[in-house]
């Protein structure tokens, strides 16, 4: 198998026509392609078309034109694989077809995103997959199909979705491109051609995913937009294909430069989730807040009979107590004077807006363990606080938190959380 992975930190640049339509077509933008640096040549020669009877490509002399042209400029070809070339043929002969007409990758367009029997028949074949999505499959149903395939040589390719905005023949949802590159699963490769739809748009489009970090571009390309015979409204000339490249470039070199920022935003100390520990009575209340049943809430994990109960649940969720007045600790670590570990204490802040720290080595604390000048009170493995729920232990926090000493904080409803963090 052709080595297809983007390797390096450049950008894979693939471009050609929608459609292989003649040999002079075919050279003159492989020409154009290899002389921007393009890795790829690209060019449909079985075409998918919405309606019976419309022109369906060249088929197998299409490959043999994608071939010439390959080779005469030193590209990889990537086309479109339908599935076997006749109804009668096994999927297999097709396969071994393009193989022989050294394709290096098979296209498997958007209306072929889900087709199981032509993605089986490649991840037989072992062959290296351009996967698109499909017309309107979520992220699930695609990363779904990629498992098909061989894993090696697999990029997905990023075309839009058939949900016509207003401007664009199909919408692309940039929050999904950031999800999908942030992956890092496969190598992402953009299609700003099928997703304007217009070639006025296929510079901008482009160059603002190339700042979101995907792997390559494929551009449909033309000698001469206007007589496209497919596709015609969205190609570009190769004269535009080479300024495309060489912005997409400074752009690319931008957004490497920008990698320990990125790295840093992604390492924010916001977590997605918290633990939280509250009073079994209250269970019906912490439920409304965090808006789910309290049945199935309340099941989650229980902690002593008649206690404390304990549930993760998605961090935004702590505003909103605090916007109900309830108390709200926060159970932070924290490196005890003469141990090496570290043990937990609550930062509470009570409705009031006053803040109380507890710890195990405050001064209530000590003092009502009776052993103010030692630091800390052991039991087994679990510190006591003198402060909190009344013989409520919050297991794996190492706190018993007896809340009957401090007025305040038993007067109010009471949530203690903890960031959860996935090891
Ligand atoms: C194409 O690449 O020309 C094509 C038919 O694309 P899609 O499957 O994304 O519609
Ligand atoms: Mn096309």
């Amino acid at each position: 198998m052709p080595t297809v992975r983007p390797k390096g930190k450049g950008l894979v640049l693939m471009g050609g026509p929608c459609s292989v339509e003649s040999e002079r077509q075919i050279m003159a933008v492989a020409e154009a392609v290899a002389e921007a640096g393009g890795e790829f040549l690209r060019g449909g020669a079985w075409k998918p078309r919405t309606k019976g009877g419309d022109w369906e490509g060249h088929k197998r002399m299409g490959l043999k034109l994608l071939q010439r042209a390959g080779e005469a400029f030193g590209l990889k070809v990537v086309t479109e694989i339908l599935g076997p070339e006749e109804t009668h043929m096994a999927l297999k002969e097709t396969i071994d077809i393009f193989l022989a007409h050294n394709i290096a990758v098979f296209q498997v367009g958007a209306r072929n995103a889900q087709n199981q029997e032509l993605l089986n028949g490649l991840g037989e074949a072992g062959v290296a997959v351009l996967l698109k999505n499909g017309m309107n499959t979520t992220i699930a149903e695609w990363l779904g199909s990629a498992t098909r395939v061989n894993q090696e040589g697999l990029m997905l390719c990023v075309r839009g979705k058939n949900n016509e905005t207003d401007i664009a023949r199909n919408g692309q949802d940039m929050a999904a491109l950031a999800h999908l590159v942030g992956m890092g699963r496969y190598p992402i490769i953009f299609d700003p051609s099928h997703i304007t739809g217009r070639r006025e748009l296929v510079y901008s489009v482009t160059l603002g995913a190339v700042a979101m970090g995907v792997d390559g571009i494929i551009v449909e390309v033309h000698l001469d937009p206007q007589m496209s015979v497919t596709d015609s409204r969205q190609a570009i000339t190769p004269k535009q294909f080479g300024t495309l490249v060489s912005s997409a470039r400074k752009v690319r070199a931008e957004y490497l430069e920008l990698a320990r920022e990125r790295e840093a935003f992604a390492i924010s100390e916001i977590p997605s989730h918290v633990d939280i520990f509250f009073k079994a009575s209250e269970l019906a209340e912490v439920a409304r807040i965090v808006g789910k049943d309290a049945e199935e809430f309340g099941t989650y994990k229980k902690e002593h009979e008649g206690g404390l109960l304990t549930a993760r649940i998605p961090a935004g969720h702590m505003g909103r107590f605090r916007q109900e007045d309830w108390a709200i600790g926060k159970i932070v670590p924290q490196t005890s004077r003469d141990k090496a570990d570290t043990i937990d204490a609550v930062h509470m802040t009570l409705p009031s807006g006053a803040k109380i720290r507890l710890s195990p080595y405050n001064e209530a604390a000590l003092e009502f363990r009776g052993s103010k000048g030692s630091y800390a009170v052991d039991f087994g493995n679990r510190v006591e606080l003198a402060h909190g729920f009344a013989n409520q232990v919050v297991l794996d926090a190492y706190l018993t938190i007896e809340m009957g000493r401090v007025t305040e904080v038993s007067a109010a409803r009471v949530v203690l959380y903890r960031p959860y963090t996935e090891s």
